[in-house]
């Protein structure tokens, strides 16, 4: 290989040392010719007389010929001199584009219409690329309350790849603003195209889809969220128990008790604290006749969340029983979390039912003592009327129950207002899932 290139290399050196050799002594000949065959040159032309021997001639004429070659090049540089000055002001006249939309976007994102307005203007004059300019055109018209030339502008990011995802996203948020949820969720799922693992996008199409009760495709994004790890596996595993309860309101709604019983059983079997899939599960078992299973599934799910419509289930399942009888059941439901205000206020309740007094008393101190909210005191009234008809005692009570907290009920972590039952979605601001049990806030209203 080597040895290859070495001959081919010295070939070429031979070569050349012959041309060179062959020139020199061209050269010699041709000079050699000349002196043995001198003369003149003679040129008359225009009146001018030019009389000079040969060799100068030669060497005029090669001269002439160099400096022919040298204007040439000169003039063919002069020629393509308008293109590179046409470029350098293109350049200029791109980076004053690029700086105009820069300071554009700044001022959009503070919020100065005018000078936003103004640079998108410019911007667009000096850029002549609307799916550029396009995004700061639609902000600024966006700040001017121009939601038509908005949405016109964001159209036109749809056309460049590289700013689609922008424009569905203004378009998104257009939607959702004016409450086109069917616009919001096709424009959601073209964005996703782009970006199938972005969590807002995914936790979007999760809200709409549980708003429009498109019960497969809810479970279908719990699944690409846990799978683009958006979600931790418990808020997975929480998610799916809350569209299983919801399946299961639907089944409970058309009477379908054995669905109703197998989703809530499920649900359950995700989260054991869920309220609502107890209650429905319970009232499966009791729609077939089967009370023992339905007191069983309330028991165990006041063990996890001892919420007050789980007490009241449990007390509808024999309506027809006697005050006695009925604490004696109560007494089986609560034992799993005896030791809660709520546990104490379900036996207090039943108690004073029965007129069983002491027990009674026992329980609502107790029920004070964890938690002294207005309910506990007004029942300590109720109870010093009839036990002792103590008027003065009562009204203790109830001077204490005015400035007593309010009692728990269900509160959205998202817009502070409450709600006296839980569902899925807050019914003030239609949060998901953010309906917790607490004392709500007293605000000055
Ligand atoms: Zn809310």
């Amino acid at each position: 290989m080597n040895r290859k290139r070495l001959y081919r290399d010295g070939s070429v050196f031979v070569l050349r040392l012959l041309a060179y050799a062959a020139l020199v002594a061209l050269l010699v000949t041709g000079a050699v010719w000349l002196a043995d065959h001198p003369g003149t040159v003679m040129v008359e032309w225009l009146g001018w007389h030019l009389e000079t021997p040969v060799p100068l001639a030669l060497a005029g004429l090669i001269l002439l010929t160099g400096a022919l070659l040298f204007l040439w090049r000169l003039l063919a540089g002069l020629v393509r001199l308008p293109g590179h000055w046409r470029d350098g002001l293109r350049g200029r006249r791109l980076r004053r584009g690029y700086q105009a939309l820069s300071d554009g976007l700044a001022a959009a994102a503070g919020g100065d219409r005018r000078e936003a307005t103004r640079l998108a203007g410019k911007a667009r004059k000096l850029l002549a690329d609307p799916a550029l300019t396009s995004f700061l055109s639609a902000q600024s018209a966006q700040l001017a309350g121009d939601a038509d030339t908005a949405r016109d502008h964001f159209k036109a990011m749809l056309e460049r790849p590289e700013t689609a995802a922008l424009g569905l996203r203004g378009l998104l948020k257009q939607a959702l603003e004016r409450g086109d949820d069917t616009a919001a969720a096709d424009l959601a799922a073209r964005a996703r195209l782009i970006s199938p693992g972005d969590g807002w996008l995914l936790d979007l199409q999760y809200r709409l889809a549980v708003k429009a009760g498109h019960w497969s495709d809810v479970q279908a994004l719990i699944t690409e969220a846990r799978r683009h790890k958006t979600i931790s596996p418990q808020e997975a595993r929480r998610r799916t128990a809350l569209l299983l309860t919801a399946r299961a309101e639907a089944a409970a709604a058309d009477g379908a008790w054995d669905e109703v019983r197998s989703l809530g059983k499920k649900a359950m079997a995700a989260d054991k604290g869920l309220t609502a899939a107890a209650l429905l599960l319970a009232r499966a078992y009791q729609e077939r006749q089967r009370p023992r299973p339905a007191a069983a599934v309330l028991e165990q799910a006041w063990s996890h969340n001892p919420a007050p419509a789980l007490a009241a289930a449990y007390a509808a399942l024999k309506p027809e029983d006697e005050p006695l009888p009925r604490l004696r059941r109560l007494e089986k439901l609560v034992a799993g979390k005896p030791n809660v205000p709520e546990s104490h206020l379900v036996l207090a309740e039943a108690a004073l039912s029965a007129k069983l007094w002491g027990q009674a008393r026992k329980h609502l101190l107790e029920a004070v003592s964890l938690r002294p909210s207005q309910t506990p005191y007004r029942l300590l009234a109720q109870l010093e009327r009839q036990e002792y008809k103590n008027e003065d005692a009562a009204r203790a009570w109830e001077a204490k129950r005015a400035e007593a907290q309010p009692d728990p009920t269900w509160v959205c972590a998202d817009c502070g207002k409450t709600s006296p039952d839980w569902h899925w979605a807050c019914p003030h601001c239609g949060a998901l899932d953010r309906l917790v049990s607490g004392t709500p806030k007293l605000t000055a209203e």
